[in-house]
């Protein structure tokens, strides 16, 4: 932290409450680098871009910007963390809810004395925490006449979506803010992202034209994974009759045609409706036409998809980039424009037809990447193009730096402050990936790793590798990984994933799991969730496995007699391991609480279920302990050391165990964690476990838990709260 601060003063002199700088964070959701022109791809003469491109061409463009998940509520956890997704804990849009109690940007820099406000899309299904103004879309929201949610309730606002944002962007700047302070203002985009509905002034922009397709349009996947054959976001298979290709009435083709009506065509007013219908009924029935003829092939049927995806998508891009003309000229004619940090980018890229695809959540390059351009007068030089690799998790620690701010050491990503003021040219050697998997699309989970040269891609249900040379295959047309050539190659790169994986602490006991397969596991949580809201704010947590639960049965007695007098919350449940507790956690279980003390006793079941490698277990452990740290600093939390299994003190299990104990005995400093061992009164001298202690060798008994209620109590005693 000191030395953090140290660098940021000689680099820039201490920054000043008065000259610290806004931040306008314009967003959009799925663009790809080749619909904006400045990133010179397919679409550099077409994408309607200009005022996206002057903010690079007064600033910096990132070539090499990646997410570290390419999905939609993913990237915006990991931005406003600072955080991978295992340890922010939203890892997809299936299950998740976002934590909103942990510590994220906008709350530190409010928190440091900035104006925070939220307009658009959010999509991270809690409440926002941490902005003074938020004006956001519903779950994914609506391009036609939108609702949007405010602390006063829901409202439908005629217009068009993106115009509407950008309205209520620029309302809040005038109006709304503190005009003494400084700002953070995140105007977040629906658009481009599917259904890909332009404005009504832009609808047949590129009539009569054809736009070029990229390259691998009719890619057939061979010479990679199995599982990309299995995907469903294929332009020749998986667009549907209303929603995306803009059709009405019945579908007449269901095998080219999936099912989906246009919703956003429901939305519109009749004055909408007939402005749109003059221009895509006549191409519509051309087509139709055509194919009632049977005059077209299966190849021209995807190629005239495309062009449909294509043209409807720049279109949005369109209003979008209207958007950020109408922001920049304010901050020109209000002046705010010389001390106004100004970034453009999206949650993720998306596949514009690149391997016959539409959609993202792939580690190839279109989805992975990120555009990110950044405009800062005075501070980044006019016209670069950093050859530095940034990812999401880099935006917090970067901007909170650039607000003269400490980066808490819990965030993951490093600050490119360095790479902006031009005193270094990169700041990663590589950036980590993982995608987890969600219903929609069927992408396989898989997770990698990028260099400036490479990428390797991990599948864990198929096991399988993939290696892509970035210089010579940019496409990515073959993986490599089993090409002796590569050899030395594969191995770096492995070692590169080993290294990654570890320094992030991407471990199965350490990557929130839910057990929602399992009726009375999801039960007992949601009433758990219920609890924990009702709990107003509980003294003791008791948070664990089966052990912990038995709280409530063979330990119940030991318990009211111990704690019955105060208020309590059991947060057992029988079989978990660290990353069930994780996910349960992260899931509403801890509440906003603030509790006087935690006993924490967890990991056996790590042990039990598949001998995980204890220094992981213990991982796992920190990651809980981190998690109540952050929400709730003056918690104490005892760790109780893994109770003792086995009758003997050699066997395998027991010796894990006591493994994870030594570890985790480094992350007590008898100020916020103390440790509490069992072991000397639940075991004999010469170390065995007698089943009068524990009939099955692993779970109390009653007398048992007379024994622990009692430690518990006088633990508590000694560090300061009384049972
Ligand atoms: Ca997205």
């Amino acid at each position: 932290m000191l030395r953090i601060l140290l660098v940021l003063a000689l680099a820039i002199g201490p920054v000043r409450a008065a000259d610290r700088p806004n931040i306008l964070f314009l967003f959009s959701d799925d663009h790809a680098l080749a619909a904006i022109s400045a990133y010179g791809g397919r679409y550099a003469e077409i994408a309607p871009t200009p005022h996206i491109d002057r903010i690079g061409q007064e600033g910096a463009l990132f070539r090499r910007s990646f997410c570290a998940n390419s999905i939609c509520g993913p990237s915006r956890a990991c931005i406003i963390t600072g955080k991978h997704s295992h340890k922010n804990g939203y890892l997809s849009n299936d299950f998740d809810t976002f934590d909103g109690n942990q510590s994220t940007l906008p709350k530190l820099l409010q928190g440091a004395g900035y104006q925070t406000a939220l307009i658009g899309k959010w999509h991270l299904v809690s409440e926002p925490q941490g902005f003074d103004h938020w004006h956001i879309l519903p779950g994914q929201g609506n391009y036609y006449n939108p609702q949007f949610i405010n602390a006063q309730g829901t409202k439908r606002h005629e217009g068009y979506c993106t115009d509407l944002i950008t309205d209520f962007s620029l309302d809040w700047l005038k109006n709304g803010r503190d005009p003494k302070k400084p700002f953070l203002l995140m105007c977040q985009h629906k658009a481009p992202h599917r259904n890909w509905t332009p404005a009504l002034r832009h609808i047949g922009g590129y009539k009569d034209k054809t736009l070029p397709q990229p390259a691998n349009l009719f890619d057939n996947y061979d010479n990679r994974s199995s599982s990309l054959k299995l995907q469903q976001m294929s332009v020749a298979k998986d667009f549907s009759w209303g929603h995306d290709m803009k059709f009405r009435g019945k579908n007449e083709w269901p095998a080219h045609f999936t099912a989906l009506g246009n919703g956003e065509y429901e939305r519109m007013n009749g004055e909408q409706k007939k402005i749109w219908d003059a221009v895509y009924d006549p191409e519509n029935q051309q087509f139709l036409a055509q194919m009632r003829a049977g005059k077209l092939s299966e190849k021209q049927i995807t190629e005239w998809k495309f062009q449909r995806y294509i043209k409807d998508y720049l279109l949005t891009v369109k209003a979008v980039d209207e958007s950020v003309g109408r922001l920049l000229e304010y901050l020109e004619t209000s002046g705010l424009a010389k001390n106004t940090i100004v970034i453009y980018s999206a949650d993720q890229g998306f596949y514009l037809g690149e391997h016959g695809w539409y959609d993202k959540r792939w580690m190839f390059e279109e989805s992975l990447a990120m555009p990110f351009l950044i405009r800062w007068p005075g501070v980044v030089k006019a016209g670069g193009k950093p050859e530095s690799m940034i990812q999401n998790i880099d935006y917090a620690p970067t901007l909170l730096e650039a607000a003269g701010l400490p980066v808490p050491a819990r965030m993951q990503g490093k600050s490119f402050l360095p790479v902006l003021q031009g005193r270094k040219d990169k700041t990663v050697e590589s950036v980590y990936y993982a995608y987890y998997g969600e219903n929609t699309h069927r992408v396989a989970a898989h997770d990698g790793v990028r260099t400036a040269t490479h990428k390797l891609m991990h599948f864990p249900t198929t096991k399988e590798w993939q290696l892509f040379d970035l210089i010579n295959d940019p496409q990515e047309m073959k993986s490599v990984h089993a090409d002796p050539a590569y050899a030395s190659v594969f191995a770096f790169m492995k070692k590169e994933y080993a290294q990654k994986r570890s320094e992030y602490e991407v471990n199965d006991a350490v990557v929130p799991k839910d057990r929602s397969k399992e009726e009375w596991w999801i039960q007992r949580h949601r009433e758990k969730v219920q609890e924990s809201k009702k709990a107003g704010n509980p003294d003791l947590v008791f948070l664990g496995d089966s052990i912990t639960q038995g709280w409530e049965a063979a330990g119940k007695q030991a318990f009211d007699a111990s704690f019955g007098s105060r208020p309590t919350l059991n947060l057992g449940f029988s079989g978990d391991r660290t990353q069930h507790v994780l996910w349960r956690l992260f899931n509403g279980e801890w509440n906003g609480i603030q509790p006087k003390a935690v006993s924490l006793l967890i990991g056996t079941n790590n042990t039990g279920h598949v001998k995980q490698n204890p220094s992981e277990t213990a991982m796992g452990v920190k990651q809980i302990i981190d998690f109540i740290r952050d929400r709730s600093p003056e918690t104490k939390i005892i760790l109780n050391d893994v109770f003792p299994r086995s009758a003997n003190k050699d066997d395998e299990m027991r010796k894990l165990n006591d493994e994870v104990n030594r570890l985790c005995a480094t992350y007590v400093d008898q100020q916020h964690v103390f440790r509490l061992d069992m072991g000397p009164q639940f075991l004999q001298a010469d170390g065995t476990l007698s089943k009068e202690v524990m009939p099955d060798l692993l779970h109390l008994n009653a007398a048992s838990y007379e024994k622990w209620a009692k430690a518990l109590a006088e633990k508590l005693k000694e560090i300061g709260v009384q049972p």
